[in-house]
Order: structure tokens, then sequence, then C-alpha cells
């Protein structure tokens, strides 16, 4: 494999340069670039460095570096793709001191908190390059030609994935490296055989440079054509600009979003309205509804109250997965949980926000919701919410304490603006008249990437049947826990349907994840020579089972690499 040892490449850096960085090399912004600044949420300061966006020139030499990175590294094998994985977990690893810092400015987000997603980011990468070190998941389907069938001879196909080309990737405000830069999303396009461009988030876009630095040098240690990766800051007026154009651009073959709705949604109607319309991936909002059935809240009233009391509250209910409505039969137990519940948020400190921006969301529909007929607040200050929302967003420190809310199964199941996402520590208590109703919520829940059950021995009639409702409206069903505090293992799932995602029928995260970017792609009667390596063998006894017109397990059994 090709190495630069003889070129040796500087010291990574400290800080970020301010500019975006072009098939492996830092660009020299045009005279006139928009530039902008990240803000510290925790002081409402803007931060030294001035970033520039990028610009059409930029962003067109960073698609065409890929498409030209895609073509010339077809033949790179796995084994190459898995170390390139693991170089940049190790970069990224050895970058750790100047990342987290820059990061911790950049989101307020604490420390330990942003090692556990570097941690979290480093082994989802070398999880990747462990599933790619086998065919498994490559779905390879075998029938073998019968020439003498009657009344016609059966031709031979083989069948297997293809990476589909570059990938454009938007990373989120609120995981600003485990859905970042080289998050889930780059790590499995990149893991699948495509070239990746990130669109840097403008809320870290310090921290994002500082990964790409790591990426890019990996890509480089790894004997890739440095078009490999290419990182494009966006900000100021080109914030929304730049994304549209990338995902408009002919060289670009599929993108991975993660963030908002609003976003999601906007991006998804650029890449349909394209004249060659390409698969778009959107991870966006989710409510992540939590039933408590009758025997679990007499059991436990207080203990069920303070988990979920943490998972509203942390990190200032800034998760994907943050429990923001929850669902209770009435009685003298619910009350007990709900007013403990209200008490133990009450004492939950006030955290920062990520940005002014999304406070001043995260406000206004707090406020849209206690101003709906039939809604109550269980604890927090109305008066404050509202004239923090008749502030003008500026770039006041962000904190925000806790906001809890209840109303009743009447009003949640006519109010449709209570199903939608509040991103922030708030959470909304519905109170059912009885299990016939708790169900009737559950089936009017929004497509959700997760939906929690706490249950007792005696509630298992009631469980079941919403076991088969939520198995419908989320991507993860989780049991006598909260939602947050993803595991990462070969089964996740995270998805779910629309609108936690436009796409319900595959995860973002977990080894599944790599097959979004990737099609199908049959040879028929094709010279073994013309085939791709993991097809090439397959008539050889005991490489591959052979499977007859339908895929079964049996077809992928794994077959490793040499
Ligand atoms: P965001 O504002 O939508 O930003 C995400 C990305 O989209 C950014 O790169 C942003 O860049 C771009 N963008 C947004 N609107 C756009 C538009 N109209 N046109 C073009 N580009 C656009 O979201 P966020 O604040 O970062 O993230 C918070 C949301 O993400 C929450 O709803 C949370 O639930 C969700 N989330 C979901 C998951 C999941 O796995 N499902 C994980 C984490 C977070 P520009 O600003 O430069 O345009």
């Amino acid at each position: 494999m090709p190495t630069h040892a003889d070129n040796p490449e500087p010291a990574p850096r400290q800080a970020p340069l301010g500019v975006s960085i072009v098939a492996g090399e830092p660009v020299t912004p045009d005279p006139g670039s928009e530039t902008f600044a990240a803000i510290n949420p925790r002081t409402g300061d803007a931060l030294p460095t001035r970033f520039y966006a990028a610009s059409i020139g930029n962003l067109n030499d960073a698609a065409n570096a890929a498409w030209r990175a895609f073509h010339a590294a077809r033949d790179h094998s796995p084994e190459d793709r898995a170390t390139m994985l693991e170089l940049i977990a190790r970069r990224i690893s050895g970058m750790a001191g100047a990342i987290i810092p820059r990061c911790m400015e950049e989101t307020g987000l604490p420390e330990d908190r942003l090692a556990a997603e570097l941690g979290r980011t480093t082994s989802t990468l070398e999880l990747f390059a462990r599933v790619i070190r086998n065919d498994t998941w490559k779905r390879i389907a075998i029938d073998l030609p019968e020439p003498r069938r009657k009344p016609t001879p059966r031709p031979g196909l083989r069948r297997v994935l293809v990476p589909l080309g570059p990938v454009a990737v938007f990373g989120s405000s609120n995981f600003p490296l485990a859905y970042s830069t080289a998050g889930t999303d780059a790590a499995s396009a990149l893991a699948a055989g495509c070239p990746v461009i990130v669109k840097g988030h403008p809320l870290h876009p310090g921290t994002g440079e500082l990964v790409a630095q790591a990426v890019c040098g990996a890509v480089r240690d790894a004997g890739f054509p440095v078009g490999w990766f290419s990182f494009l800051h966006a900000g100021g007026a080109r914030e929304h600009a730049v994304g549209a154009e990338l995902v408009r651009h002919p060289c670009v073959r599929a993108a991975g979003f993660t963030g908002s709705f609003e976003g999601g949604a906007a991006l998804a109607h650029v890449a349909a309205a394209r004249p060659d319309p390409i698969p778009f991936f959107a991870e966006m909002g989710s409510t992540n509804p939590v039933f408590i059935l009758p025997g679990s809240v007499e059991t436990e009233p207080a203990g069920i109250a303070q988990h979920l009391a943490r998972s509203i509250s942390i990190f200032a209910g800034q998760q994907c997965t943050c429990p923001g409505l929850i669902f209770l039969v009435q009685g003298r137990a619910t009350e007990t949980c709900i007013e403990r519940l209200g008490r133990e948020l009450a004492e939950a400190p006030a955290t920062p926000m990520l940005a002014a921006r999304i406070r001043k969301r995260y406000l206004s529909l707090v406020e849209r919701a206690i101003d709906t007929p039939g809604v109550r607040t269980v604890q927090g200050d109305n008066a404050a919410i509202r004239s923090a929302v008749a502030r003008p967003v500026d770039s006041q420190p962000a904190f925000e304490k806790p906001f809890l809310m209840r109303t009743t199964e009447d009003v949640f199941l006519e109010q449709e603006t209570l199903h939608d996402e509040i991103f922030g520590p708030a959470a909304i208590v519905v109170e059912c008249k009885d299990a016939e109703g708790m169900l009737r919520c559950a089936g009017l829940v929004q497509g959700s990437l997760t939906g929690s059950i706490f249950l007792s021995n005696t509630d298992l009639d009631l469980a079941r049947a919403l076991t088969g409702i939520l198995a419908l409206r989320v991507g993860r069903v989780v049991f006598n826990g909260v939602p947050t505090g993803l595991e990462v293992g070969y089964a996740t799932v995270h998805g779910g349907p629309y609108p936690a995602t436009n796409r319900p029928d595959t995860t973002a995260v977990g080894p599944f994840a790599l097959e979004r970017w990737c099609r199908p792609v049959a040879f028929q009667n094709a010279p073994a020579a013309l085939l791709p390596p993991e097809l090439r063998d397959a008539n050889e006894p005991g490489t591959h089972r052979i499977v007859q017109g339908s895929l079964t397990q049996e077809s992928i059994t794994p077959r490793k690499h040499s």
C-alpha cells in the first residue's frame, strides 16, 4: 500500500485556521468571502477565530476531487478502507487535547460528556472497520447457471452491493462529534467505499475543522487519494446556501443529514428536485414517548420519576432521544410520580443550550404548548418563558432550566401541536383515563426514534398491546428504561418512521448504516475475471453457499478477505 513516509506532514494544529479543507489542503479564502464566528454559549462571547464560508469554487473543487478519487480508488480493498478508518480513529484520539477544549467552548457541553462522545466516535469507526473486513454486509446472492434447464437455460446471476459515489454529510449541533464530521454518517460512507464531503455545522466550526484535519491525515496515510475527504465551512449569509449547493452538485451521489425537521425537509426537497434525484437520508427530531403502566407506577413512582428527570434534563434536553411525552393512567400513584418528577426537575440546575437561536426556538415551542387550552404547568415559570420569548435572539448566555407540563388524554388527542418535538429540557405528561386511552394515544404519537414502556408483572396484557403499536411507530422499543444513552452494536436501530426520519427502512447507527451508501448490482453470466473479487471464486465448494432464487441467511455466509 502506498504511504507518505517520504513526505512528512506538519504536526497537528491545536487551533482551527478558519478555512475549509478541500482535498486535504486548507483553502485560501476568496477576497470578500463571507465570514462568521463561533459563539461560546456559556458566555455569549464570540470566539476569536473568523471562519470563511466556502465559495462555490471551493465546493466545486471538493466535489470534483471526490468524484476523481472515487474512480481512482475503486480497486482499493476493504482492508485498505478498514485501515483508513482505524487511522482516523487513532488520529482523532491523538488530537483529543485540542478537539475537546475547542468543542467545550463552541457548544457549552461538559468535558466528560465530550470525552465520552469522542470515544463513541472512534469506537464507531473501529466497528465499521471490523464489519467491512468480511463480506457479510454486502448481501451477496448467487444463482448458479443451469445450461440444461428446459425450456430455457437458466443464466448465472451474482448480486452484490456497490458504493454509490461521493456522499455529502450534514452533522447536528447537539452531537458535535458522534453525528458530525467523522460521525456515524461519514464513518459508514467511508467504510462503504464512498468519498465524503462534510458541510460543517456553523455552531461548532472549529471542532469540525480540527476533526477534518485528523481525517485528512488518515486518508493520506492510508494511501487514498486526497479528494476522498473534504470539509466545507458554512455560516453567515452562506449558512443554508452551501448545503443546498452541495446536495445539488452532480458529483454528489447521496447525502446524510442529522438535524432539525425543517433542515432535513428542506434538503430532502433539494435532493428530490435534482434532474437526477439522489438518495437523501435525514435523521430528524423525535418525541420519544414514554408509557408508564399502572402496575409499574404503583411499584416505584419515585424511582421512575428520578430516572426520567435525569433523562429529560441532562445536557439541557438537547438529545435526539430525550423523552418529550410521558403517558400515565390517572390514579394516586400517578400523582405521586408526576409530583416527584416536577420536584426533581425543579432541582435540576440550569444548563447552557447550544445557541441563542436553539434556546429561542425551544422557548417559543414551550410557550405554544402552555398557551394550548387544557395544558397546565407542573414545574417551571410561565412568566419567565414569555418574557424570554419576547426578547430578540441575541448572544446572551443561553442557560435554561427544565420545564414540565401536564394535560389530559382528550386534549392530547385533539391538539396536534402537542405531538411535535420540543428540542430542549421540556416534557409533557399526558394523563390517560384508562388503558384503552393510553393505547389510543400510542396510536397517535408521531414516528419516533424510540418508545419506552415501564411495566411490572401485572401489566403484561397492556404491555403486549402497546408493544405491537410501538413497533409500528418507533425504531427502538425500550423496556423499563429511559431512551437516552444509545448503545452502539450490531443490532442497533437508530431510525424510525417519519418525521423522525424520511427513510424508515434503515438505521443511521450500527453496521446496517453501511447499506445506505450502496446499491445492489447483479452480474449475469459474467466471466470470472470480470467479477468483483468477492463474487469471483464462489463456485469453489465451501466459499459461498448457493441460493436459488431467493436471499436467505445462507447466501450471506461471512467470508474473510485475505
Ligand atoms: P439544524 O439546524 O437543522 O442543522 C443541521 C444541519 O442542517 C446544519 O449543517 C445546517 O447548516 C443545515 N441546515 C439546516 N437548515 C437548512 C436549510 N434550510 N437548508 C440547508 N441546510 C440547512 O439542526 P441542529 O440544530 O443542528 O440539530 C438539532 C436537531 O437535530 C433536533 O431536532 C434533534 O432532535 C435532531 N437530532 C437528531 C438526531 C437523530 O439521530 N435523529 C441526532 C441528533 C440531533 P446551516 O445552518 O449552515 O444551513
